[in-house]
C-alpha cells in the first residue's frame, strides 16, 4: 500500500481523505495556502507544507508547487479531492511523469470524459442515451442551426464546464447569439476554454446519478443512485440515496447504462455518471464526474462502503474488494450542504468568524466538516462549510432525523443555509419526494411571496 499521500486540496474533503488514509495506515501531507494557516486539515495530517498565497491560482491550483511538495516530503501518491485540479489531465500526467501515482482515473479517460461534448459523443458509441443536440463543440452559427432543428428551449453549455458555470438556457432563435456569447465568455473566464455545445433543454427533469467503483483490472460495479435534483442555479443543495420516485425498471436501466459507459471508456477509478430523467422516465446521459464527489457520503451511508478508501486501493492497483452481488442498499440517506451564505441576500457568500458552534450527533448522524469555534471562513474559497448527513431505515425517518439534526446544529457569527434547509425539510412537496430540478426555484419564490424571513 502507499506509504504517504499528499492531499492537493483543503476543507472538509481534505479532512475526509486524511481520515481514510489514517484507517489504511498511510501517512499524509496537507498542503495549505497562507489563508489556511489555521485550517483543520493541517492539524490532522502527519506533515504540512505551505504552498503559497491565498488565491487558489497561487496555491491549490499551482501544479509545480504541489508536485514539488509531494516529492520533497517523500510521498508516493497525490489525492486531488474534488474541484481544483481533480479533473485536470495535465496535472495527472505531470504527477505520473514525476514518478508519483495520481489517485483518480488514468489521464486519457479523464481527458475524454472531462470534455463534456466529447464525452457525449463517446456515450453515443457506447449505446447510452444522450440529450439531442450538437454532440460536439460548435460555433454560434452552427449551434443556432442545431437549436432551430431540435427546438427551443435549448441549453448552451461549456464543454469544459462544471459547478453549473458556463450554462445558459435559450428560449428562442433571437436570444441565441447573446446567450451563446455569454456562456462562451464565462467558459473562458472559469475554464480557460471557450468551447460551447448545444443540448435540448429537458423540461423539469430529475437529476439522477449512479456511483461507480472501478479498478485497473476491468472490474466495474455500481453503488446505486442518488437523487440530486435539489439544485439552485444548477448547483446541488441536498442529495438523497436511493431515489424513491423512479421505478425499479428505470433504476436497472440506469445501472446498466452507467456500467456500459464505464467499460466502454476503460474507466479505472471511482466516478459518477449523471443522467437527466424526464416525466415519462426517458433518461439521458449528461456528464461523467471523474473524481470523488461532494455527495459521495449518502452512498457510503446506504452501502456501508468507504468510497475514498476504495479509490485509494484502486489507484494502488488492487482488485475491487466487492462483487456487485455483495453490495446491498441498507436504508436511506440524505445530505444537506450547509453553506456560509446569506439566504435573504440571494445566497451571497458570508465569510467571517464562527463565534459558537454546536454539532449534532446521535445514531445515523454524520457531519463532514472542517470548521470549529473561532474558525475564520475565508472569502477566497467555496462557501460550503459543513455537510450534514443522516442515515435511517426509511426516507420518512431520515427526514425526521435531518430535521432534528438541523434543529441541534448551531453556527453563530455568520449567516448560513441551516434554517433554509430546515424549512425545506418541512415542505409537503419535498416530503412527498417526487420533486425535480425546478423545485427549489419555485420553493424560493413561494418563500419570498409569503414574506417569510429566513436567515
Ligand atoms: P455541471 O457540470 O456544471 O454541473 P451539468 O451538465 O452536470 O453541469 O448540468 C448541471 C445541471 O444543469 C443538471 O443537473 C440539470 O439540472 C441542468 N441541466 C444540464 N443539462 C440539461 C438539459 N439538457 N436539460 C435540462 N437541464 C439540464
Amino acid at each position: 500500500m502507499f506509504r504517504k499521500i499528499l492531499i492537493a486540496n483543503r476543507g472538509e474533503i481534505a479532512v475526509r481523505i486524511i481520515r481514510a488514509c489514517k484507517e489504511l495506515g498511510i501517512e499524509t501531507v496537507a498542503v495549505y495556502s497562507k489563508a489556511d494557516e489555521h485550517a483543520l486539515h493541517k492539524e490532522l495530517a502527519s506533515e504540512t507544507v505551505c504552498i503559497g498565497e491565498a488565491s487558489a491560482l497561487d496555491s491549490y491550483l499551482n501544479m509545480e508547487r504541489l508536485i514539488s511538495a509531494a516529492c520533497l516530503t517523500g510521498c508516493d501518491a497525490i489525492h486531488p479531492g474534488f474541484g481544483f485540479l481533480s479533473e485536470n489531465p495535465t496535472f495527472a500526467r505531470m504527477v505520473e511523469k514525476c514518478g508519483l501515482v495520481f489517485i483518480g482515473p488514468n489521464p486519457d479517460v479523464m481527458e475524454k470524459m472531462g470534455n463534456k461534448a466529447e464525452a457525449v459523443a463517446s456515450m453515443i458509441s457506447a449505446g447510452v442515451p444522450v440529450v439531442p443536440g450538437s454532440h460536439k463543440a460548435v460555433t454560434m452559427e452552427e449551434g443556432r442551426k442545431i437549436a432551430d432543428e431540435v427546438g427551443y428551449p435549448v441549453l448552451v453549455k461549456a464543454s469544459a464546464g462544471g459547478g453549473g458555470k458556463g450554462i445558459r438556457k435559450v428560449n428562442s432563435h433571437d436570444e441565441f447569439e447573446e446567450l451563446y456569447n455569454e456562456a462562451h465568455e464565462e467558459a473562458i473566464k472559469f475554464f480557460a476554454n471557450g468551447d460551447i455545445y448545444v443540448e435540448k433543454c429537458i423540461i423539469n427533469p430529475k437529476h439522477i446519478e449512479v456511483q461507480l467503483l472501478a479498478d485497473k483490472h476491468g472490474h466495474v460495479i455500481h453503488l446505486f443512485e442518488r437523487n440530486c435534483s435539489m439544485q439552485r442555479r444548477n448547483q446541488k443543495m441536498l442529495e438523497e440515496a436511493p431515489c424513491q420516485s423512479i421505478s425499479k425498471e428505470l433504476k436497472q436501466k440506469l445501472y446498466k447504462s452507467a456500467i456500459d459507459a464505464c467499460k466502454y471508456v476503460n474507466y479505472d477509478s471511482v466516478g459518477t455518471i449523471e443522467f437527466l430523467v424526464d416525466k415519462d422516465e426517458n433518461y439521458y446521459f449528461i456528464e461523467m464526474n471523474t473524481r470523488i464527489q461532494v455527495e459521495h457520503c449518502v452512498t457510503e451511508e446506504i452501502t456501508h462502503i468507504d468510497i475514498v478508501k476504495a479509490m485509494i486501493k484502486s489507484a494502488y492497483g488492487l482488485n475491487l474488494e466487492y462483487k456487485q452481488e455483495d453490495v446491498k442498499c441498507l436504508g436511506y440517506a440524505i445530505e444537506c450542504r450547509i453553506a456560509a451564505e446569506d439566504v435573504s441576500n440571494d445566497f451571497r457568500p458570508c465569510p467571517g468568524e464562527i463565534s459558537f458552534l454546536h454539532i449534532p450527533g446521535g445514531m445515523g448522524v454524520r457531519v463532514d466538516s472542517s470548521v470549529y469555534p473561532g474558525y475564520k471562513i475565508s472569502p477566497y474559497y467555496d462557501s460550503m462549510i459543513l455537510k450534514l448527513i443522516v442515515f435511517s431505515k426509511t426516507r420518512l425517518e431520515c427526514i425526521r432525523k435531518m430535521r432534528a439534526a438541523l434543529e441541534e446544529l448551531i453556527i453563530d457569527g455568520v449567516n448560513t443555509t441551516t434554517e433554509f434547509h430546515y424549512v425545506l425539510l418541512h415542505d409537503p412537496k419535498y416530503i412527498l419526494g417526487n420533486y425535480d430540478t425546478s423545485f427549489i426555484e419555485n420553493f424560493i419564490k413561494e418563500l419570498n411571496s409569503n414574506a417569510k424571513r429566513i436567515r
